[in-house]
């Protein structure tokens, strides 16, 4: 029998990139070859991928367009489709801003024709907003807050698993396992995934979607095949940042019932990344992120230092050290102030995702293997793109990327250093972990 001609697709990783991609591939060519295969189960309760959590900001508010015109795409998704409506939460954003930001973001929305409700407004009129709930927010070197109602937060891992579990229904397979090494064929095409259980699957098209584990999957292929171009190098680099969530009480919460998503903005000179706080999950808890953004690089193979998540199946997301706690409380009181000082933030949890030095995605073919592609690099903000995302890899497989985002997302491409990004990481895990004495 003649081979199929049709492509076959196997999807490594089943975050957002993942997934949307899978949705999007089985939409377009209903009965096609799609498999998508996670160490996670779709609807376990807990998962490792950045893109499982409680609540994500879904925001257009971008200074650059090419985001904030996909952002606006994947927020049009998120408010009509019914697949995505359920979990998106149109509460607003709230945005102390720093630099000339709220500027750009209206430019940007004027030069896209959006008659969207925003205004920016002067800190002091920004104080009285939404009962003063943020009257003792931080401030300092503020120029404006830029307010977005149009914006919100999505129940992020909700989310996941009910399009994930929508794509599974149309016909894509869906495999645990936890991924060793990519096969490379005799011709120096990739030729499928071997899996840690020794079992091996095959496609004609591998795509990477596997977040903060990228580097060290392509690491681990490189030993095992040889071909020491699918290393990632300095193209990518994992990073952790630490969440928190404290529950209030009925009293308590009253006053956060329709507040916004509010962020705090820096600039690459603060040298410090943007900072945000949640609105109520359904379990009235309000969350943050630290400000603290990690890498954690180690000796994982042989000779080779590159920064991974940790080695446990979990990421070891769940044991969180103390001055990584203490980071979620300074956000807590720079937010509320003295107010929340008997808010006990009772969950912590240490979310690992993959970064470039411009925070731009890679999406794009690999240049060391036929047949592999890479699809990730959410660099902290790739959620919110998540009903959209999966066409654009679509295109990328198919060469149709717009020559801008073919540039931007490419894998090999100049590389700007990373001095300009204020989210980028520039500590190392190790100098937040506790002590541990030694006799
Ligand atoms: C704390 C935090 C807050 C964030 N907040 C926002 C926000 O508010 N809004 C926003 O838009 N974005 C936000 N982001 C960014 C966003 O969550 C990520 O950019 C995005 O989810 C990354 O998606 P992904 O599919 O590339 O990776 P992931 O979601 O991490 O998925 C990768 C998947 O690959 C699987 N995998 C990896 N290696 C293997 C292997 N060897 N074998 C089998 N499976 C494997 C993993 O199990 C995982 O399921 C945040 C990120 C963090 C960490």
């Amino acid at each position: 029998m003649a081979p199929s001609s049709k492509p076959s697709y196997l999807i490594v990783g089943a975050g957002v990139f993942g997934a949307s991609t899978a949705y999007h591939l089985i939409q377009k060519y209903p009965g096609a070859s799609v498999t998508l295969v996670d160490r996670d189960a779709f609807d376990a309760e807990r998962r490792v991928a950045a893109s499982w959590d409680w609540s994500k900001v879904v925001r257009a508010d971008y200074d650059d367009f090419a985001y904030c015109k996909l952002a606006l795409e994947a927020q049009q998704v998120f408010k009509t489709d019914p697949l995505w409506m359920p979990y998106f939460h149109q509460t607003g954003i709230y945005w102390i801003c720093r630099g000339g930001y709220a500027q750009d973001v209206v430019d940007n929305y004027t030069k896209l024709g959006r008659q969207d409700d925003i205004a920016v407004l002067s800190v002091s009129e920004a104080r009285k907003l939404y009962g003063g709930i943020f009257e003792d927010a931080d401030f300092t070197g503020a120029e404006h807050v830029l307010v977005n109602k149009a914006g919100g937060w999505a129940a992020a891992g909700d989310c996941l698993r009910a399009v994930t579990r929508r794509a599974v229904e149309l016909g894509v397979k869906y495999v645990v396992a936890d991924v060793a090494s990519l096969q490379i064929d005799a011709s120096g095409a990739c030729a499928g995934i071997k899996t840690v259980g020794g079992g091996s699957l095959t496609a004609s098209k591998v795509i990477l979607c596997t977040g903060a584990y990228t580097t060290k999957l392509l690491e681990l292929s490189a030993a095992s095949t040889g071909n020491t171009d699918l290393r990632a190098g300095d193209r990518i680099l994992a990073a952790g940042i630490t969440t928190g969530l404290a529950p209030l009480s009925e009293v308590q919460a009253k006053p956060y019932e329709k507040m916004p998503v509010g962020f705090q903005g820096y600039t690459a000179k603060h040298r410090k990344p943007f900072i945000g706080t949640l609105p109520l999950t359904e379990h009235k808890e309000l969350k943050w992120w630290g400000e603290k953004i990690f890498s954690n690089t180690r000796e994982f193979l042989p000779g080779r230092y590159f920064s991974a998540p940790p080695a446990a199946k979990d990421y070891s997301q769940w044991d969180v050290p103390k001055l990584l706690k203490e980071d979620i409380a300074h956000q807590r009181r720079l937010w509320y102030g003295p107010k929340s000082a008997d808010w006990e933030v009772k969950t912590f949890r240490i979310c690992w995702d993959a970064f470039t030095s411009t925070s731009d995605f890679i999406i794009s073919p690999h240049s060391a293997a036929k047949g592999l592609y890479v699809a990730t690099c959410g660099s902290f903000h790739g959620f919110k793109f998540f009903p959209v995302i999966g066409k654009y890899v679509i295109q990328m497989l198919e060469g149709e990327l717009s020559p801008e985002l073919e540039g931007r997302w490419a894998w090999d491409r100049e590389r700007p250093d990373a001095s300009q990004n204020p989210e980028y990481p520039r500590c190392e895990m190790n100098d937040f972990l506790d002590s541990v004495p030694r006799l």
